[in-house]
């Protein structure tokens, strides 16, 4: 049977070796000497929790390709984190799925001007593939593949993915902006009450429509 726990350890090894965490890499390392000589897991366990704790390690720039590095790194976390701690790999697959039909934005509540950022949209995507490659690399037996980031992020489904997001976005005429500063103020309207909001994307990402928990627009 396959290890998922050793290999989960190597893979957040090798992340962190390339990203220069060097205390955690060390980390990482004991916790494999730990499982390969007495199957104790006590010792990762004890990375996660409080103020600069494992999970407080931040992965990737603040770019697209950053984005999904931090996301991969943290569901390789979430993999070894729910092994260590007696989960199924089913249960954590399906746990990695939550809230994966959401899309976040910004609103303005006084006139309805609504904006999504590319990096928006790059969130969903990730949310949305992630726990899908997990499952698709694990069935191939290559989950060490998910490292290579650039080439996951240029591949074809991906690519018509984010595409097919950007469309029916532009369609339901929220504005597509690569600017990912916060608005505080609405161009349009000249309003402060703008919020953070969000957005559910239906029927295989060909509808999008508003979330129900999102504050009240003014009109
Ligand atoms: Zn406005």
């Amino acid at each position: 049977m396959t290890d998922y726990y050793k290999i989960s350890l190597e893979i957040l090894s090798q992340i962190l070796k390339t990203e220069g965490y060097d205390h955690w890499e060390k980390w990482m390392q004991e916790d494999m000497k730990l499982w390969e000589t007495s199957k104790s897991v006590e010792h990762h366990l004890h990375a996660y929790g409080g103020m600069g704790s494992f999970n407080d390690v931040v992965i990737g720039n603040n770019d697209i390709g950053g984005l999904w590095k931090g996301r991969i790194f943290g569901a390789f976390q979430s993999l070894a984190y729910g092994l260590a701690s007696g989960d199924s790999l089913a249960t954590i697959l399906d746990r990695m799925q939550n809230d994966s039909h959401i899309i976040s934005g910004w609103r303005c509540l006084a006139c309805g001007n609504a904006k999504i950022t590319i990096t928006d949209v790059e969130a969903y995507v990730a949310s949305y593939f992630i726990p899908k490659l997990f499952v698709e690399y694990i069935n191939k037996n290559q989950l060490v593949d998910l490292i290579d980031v650039d080439k996951i992020l240029t591949s074809e489904f991906i690519t018509n993915k984010r595409n097919a997001i950007k469309k029916i976005i532009i369609e339901a005429s929220i504005t597509l902006s690569d600017d990912t500063n916060w608005q505080w103020k609405c161009p349009k309207c000249g309003s402060n009450e703008t919020c953070a909001y969000r957005w559910e994307l239906l029927e295989n990402e060909t509808k999008i429509v508003e979330a129900n928990d999102n504050l009240p627009l003014k009109k």
